[in-house]
């Protein structure tokens, strides 16, 4: 992996990326790009592509999805879920 461009947050947290590297890449006007944490520093962009049907809707994630009501949930999500609505003593 090489880093192929820097780019600057703008007051609207836009990120524009130039021509040049958008032709590189082959990502069109109007493409859509998902973004992976991680960690805090880093991020990496990837052109989006459909889905999977075993996704987890909140956070992407293909392991280890529960179907609930219609959701799709990883296992990971769904220990958070879980944490929120127990009371802390
Ligand atoms: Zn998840």
């Amino acid at each position: 992996m090489k880093r192929i461009g820097i780019f600057t947050i703008d007051d609207l947290g836009r990120v524009s990326i130039s021509n040049e590297l958008r032709s590189m890449l082959d990502w069109k006007v109007g493409a859509k790009l998902c973004v992976y944490h991680v960690d805090n520093q880093t991020a990496l962009l990837q052109l989006a592509t459909e889905p999977t049907t075993d996704e987890c809707d909140l956070c992407g994630s293909d392991v280890g999805i529960l179907e609930i009501k219609g959701y799709k949930i990883c296992r990971s999500c769904s220990e958070k879920i879980i944490q929120l609505s127990v009371p802390k003593l």
